[in-house]
């Protein structure tokens, strides 16, 4: 049975779409069956997977309006495939916008997400879903649907103080809706040792949040900013950059933590 992971941080330009798609391309590269999902209506991730998100026959809209099931909207790259690391994924595009305002009145709004993972979780080892930037229905659908959260962020002075809204906001969410949910770890991205104050923060989150920091740093690296535009991950898109590596260690990482769980 898979297990399945946000990727969320209410700040834009984090790095969670990054993380999620060389993630899933790094599990995938060593052995794990992987499905990621697109929850935000930019579609990003969708692109950023080498599929084109104009061209979707069915998307993560019809599957939360159960007009399409996971099983029919699923769809692999050929780029990735020819690559050997390929995972499945449920795309978006700006259509997903709209669910906001048409799910408010149905029954099990939350949970719609959830219900239709359900249905595919024997098929993966991981199902990755890469969250907006915002705490929306789209977002607690991700978080009812998920075993944990996984923080991107990056060491500077703000991002401690958005660090406490996610995690009270995933207090709630545990308390009201969904008793699995736990941040799994914060994951440092975009990270420059030259910089003092990014080494400062980065001591501080240590301090305060102690195993919930993953181990693996993520640089930054030009080469994971230019692979969008190729649409594959960086992962794919230059394997032997730092970047590529340090996401294929955070991969065993997390392969290691769910087996220690
Ligand atoms: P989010 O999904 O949180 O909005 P993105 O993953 O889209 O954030 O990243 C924001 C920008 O930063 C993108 O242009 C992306 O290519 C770039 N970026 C992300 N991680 C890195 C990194 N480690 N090194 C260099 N650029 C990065
Ligand atoms: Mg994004």
């Amino acid at each position: 049975m898979a297990r399945i992971f946000c990727i969320a941080n209410q700040k834009g330009g984090v790095g969670k779409t990054t993380t999620t798609v060389n993630l899933a391309a790094g599990l995938a590269k060593v052995g794990q069956r992987v499905l990621m999902v697109d929850l935000d209506p930019q579609g990003n991730a969708t692109m950023g997977s080498g599929v084109d998100k104009r061209q979707l026959k069915a998307s993560i809209y019809d599957v939360l309006l159960e007009s399409s099931s996971i099983a029919e909207a699923r769809v692999t790259s050929d780029k990735l495939v020819a690559a050997g690391c390929s995972y499945d994924v449920l795309g978006a595009n700006r259509e997903l916008a709209g669910a906001e305002v048409e799910l408010v009145d149905v029954e099990r709004r939350e949970r719609r997400l959830k219900s239709a993972l359900a249905e595919v979780a024997d098929d993966y080892d991981f199902i990755l879903i890469d969250c907006p930037p915002s705490l929306s229905m789209l977002t607690l659908n991700g978080l009812c649907s998920a075993h944990g959260v996984l923080v991107p962020m990056q060491c500077e002075y703000f991002a401690l103080e958005g660090l406490t809204d996610l995690i009270n906001t995933i207090k709630q969410v545990r308390a009201n809706m969904n008793k699995d949910l736990a941040v799994i770890g914060l994951l440092r991205v975009m990270f420059d040792p030259r910089i003092t104050l990014q080494q400062q923060v980065s001591d501080q989150l240590k301090e305060h949040f102690t195993d919930k920091v993953f181990d693996t740093v993520i640089p930054r690296n030009v080469r994971l900013a230019e692979a969008p535009s190729y649409g594959v991950p960086g992962v794919v898109f230059d394997p032997a950059s730092k970047g590529a590596q340090a996401y294929v260690a955070f991969a065993r990482e997390m392969v290691a933590r769910i087996a220690a769980l």
